[in-house]
């Protein structure tokens, strides 16, 4: 099995083949074609599977083929826990996407938000957040989600364990109905399959 197999364009091999990755883990063989179809995915996995690349690699070559919208609004919003997840889920899709003429963002609390502010004013394709940061700069009408084609909640145990249920639920209910959902986490537990009810449709699940 090669990255080349999996359906991914010229630009995305470049960066992994620079990253020195040369076969896909086991998580990456299976979320990516199906990430690359449209369809959601349900999958269960832990860090340092590579489920970063899984996510990121197909949520890249999907809206670099899409047609981009005026405006240059957020396409794809990656939820994670963690400012240090967050900023390490950032590098992955900067790495990745280096040979696209794709833009994204890191944004999370315990920082100033006017920088961010800007940055969002600027046009940023792929935003990854945490969900208390992203709410403040909803409700100050920084950012918004019209345009949204793709959510991807990370680590969605560690979140639940964090208690942010709430500011998830309230992210979701200003998100357009019809879009791709990928949730990622290293248990399904009862409390997330419930959560993932409603979120993922339909979901390719998938567990390494
Ligand atoms: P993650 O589970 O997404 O946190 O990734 C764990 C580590 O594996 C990261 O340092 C990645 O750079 C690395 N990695 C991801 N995919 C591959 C791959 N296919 N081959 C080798 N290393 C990889």
């Amino acid at each position: 099995m090669s990255f080349d197999s999996l359906g991914l364009s010229a630009p995305l091999l470049k960066a992994v083949a620079e990253e020195g990755y040369d076969t896909p883990s086991p998580i990456q063989a299976q979320a990516i074609p199906a990430v690359l179809d449209g369809r959601d995915v349900m999958a269960a996995a832990q860090t340092g599977t590579g489920k970063t690349a899984g996510f990121t690699l197909p949520i890249l070559q999907r809206l670099s083929e899409a047609q981009r919208p005026n405006g240059r609004p957020v396409r794809a919003l990656i939820l994670t826990p963690t400012r240090e997840l967050a900023a390490q889920v950032g590098e992955s899709v900067a790495t990745y996407g280096k040979h696209l003429p794709l833009t994204s963002a890191v944004v999370f609390g315990g920082v100033k938000i006017n920088p961010q502010i800007a940055k969002l004013k600027s046009g940023v394709d792929i935003l990854v957040a945490t969900p208390g940061r992203l709410l403040d700069l909803h409700q100050q009408k920084a950012v918004s989600f019209e345009a949204l084609e793709v959510l991807v909640l990370d680590e969605a145990d560690r979140m639940l364990d964090m208690g942010f249920i709430h500011d998830i639920r309230r992210i979701l209910k200003v998100l357009p109905a019809q879009r791709q959902n990928l949730l990622f986490s290293a248990t399904f537990s009862q409390e997330i399959r419930n959560l993932a009810k409603g979120i993922v449709n339909d979901p390719v699940e998938v567990s390494v």
